[in-house]
């Protein structure tokens, strides 16, 4: 039986009848009440965009403006953030904290001390800045960007979105993702630990993808102990690979009802107490190609938890703990690549990015 001693915050979910671990909740016993991420583009690029280990990017992704020629905009974080907070406070009554989100493109990809710049300047811009949320790629955490942030993440709450997509390094092929899941084991088990959250980012749907193979990937979040999940379903847009090939027709993206289904299976496979960030992936209507029933967030989440109800089912219920517990695996040799590591921690060479004041 437990004791208040060993209860685990992450598991208050289940004493509020909620069906699963939903980031709002967390947020708001975490702070105290409605916490909001705001979206920072900072300039940074992509090693899957500039050479270093591919070119061309994911075919989802459109990347067109992460030119090798970007510059990390310093005074236009500071501006993104104020604005996105003045923005958010006009629309909520009562916000008890902001998470500045550094989302488009590689948000690790540039020398570290540079990065450390950018990320203090976001958190000391405003008192209720509470944390950070820091989107990459697995082969973009080099030691020295994870003790970087393990330094930021004693003060602050941070949290490092890796994208792992899938486990199969075929789905990761098609997407051109330009690594492997090999890469993605590597971070996750150098990162895990020390005192910033882990979210794998997961996208349902990979043509090819059969419905085990996604239970596969399911399971991989509790074997790797990750501590939050954000699952997308395919989606297609404008000016990308991907979007060409839907428009002619040589891609089909999952139907809604197999989706639905697909993500409450997805959720009863991984522990209770990850955080569930997301349940669908979605874009703006004028970019958006398909599916367009993802338009719909919030009927396809009240479908979502309607399955779970019909199924008596939550979160966790067919989670299997791993033989080997996420705390004791072994922690690897860091296998970044050389061409990206070139960037984050040679000195005397040009950066990839020039920071601007
Ligand atoms: S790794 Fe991320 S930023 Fe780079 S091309 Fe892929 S989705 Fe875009």
């Amino acid at each position: 039986m437990s004791s208040t001693a060993d209860f685990d915050p992450r598991l208050a979910w289940q004493q509020e009848d909620l069906l699963l671990n939903s980031f709002g909740a967390f947020l708001k016993r975490k702070f105290g009440g409605r916490t909001q991420r705001v979206s920072i583009d900072a300039g940074f690029t992509c090693p899957n965009v500039d050479g270093a280990v591919a070119k061309g990017g994911c075919n989802f992704c459109d990347n067109r403006s992460f030119s090798p020629s970007r510059r990390v905009r310093l005074r236009q974080v500071g501006e993104q953030l104020e604005s996105g907070i003045t923005s958010v406070r006009g629309r909520y009554n009562k916000v008890t904290g902001f998470i500045a989100y550094f989302q488009p493109a590689t948000n690790t990809y540039a020398p570290v001390e540079q990065l450390q710049e950018v990320f203090q300047l976001a958190l000391s811009l405003d008192d209720q800045v509470v944390g950070l949320a820091i989107g990459t790629r697995p082969d973009c955490v080099p030691e020295s960007v994870l003790s970087m942030i393990e330094g930021l993440a004693r003060e602050s709450y941070i949290s490092v979105e890796y994208g792992m997509q899938t486990i199969h390094d075929k789905g990761l092929d098609w997407m051109n993702r330009a690594h492997s899941h090999a890469d993605m084991v590597n971070a996750i088990d150098r990162s895990r630990g020390r005192g910033f959250e882990c979210c794998a980012h997961v996208i349902l749907g990979v043509p090819g993808e059969t419905h085990a193979m996604m239970m596969e990937t399911a399971n991989e979040i509790g074997v790797l102990g990750f501590d939050a999940v954000k699952i997308h379903n395919l989606y297609a847009v404008r000016g990308t690979p991907l979007g060409q090939q839907v428009i002619d027709g040589d891609i089909k993206m999952m139907d809604r009802d197999d989706y639905v289904n697909t993500v409450v299976d997805f959720l009863e496979r991984i522990p209770p107490e990850v955080v569930v960030e997301r349940i669908s992936g979605d874009a703006p209507p004028s970019f958006l190609i398909e599916p367009k029933w993802c338009l719909e967030k919030s009927i396809l989440r009240l479908d979502i938890e309607s399955e779970f109800r019909r199924r008596g089912t939550r979160q966790g219920s067919h989670f299997v703990a791993p033989g080997v517990a996420p705390a004791d695996r072994a922690v690897p040799m860091d296998s970044t690549p050389q061409a990206i590591r070139d960037q984050i921690e040679m000195r005397g060479r040009l950066p990839v990015l020039k920071m601007e004041g």
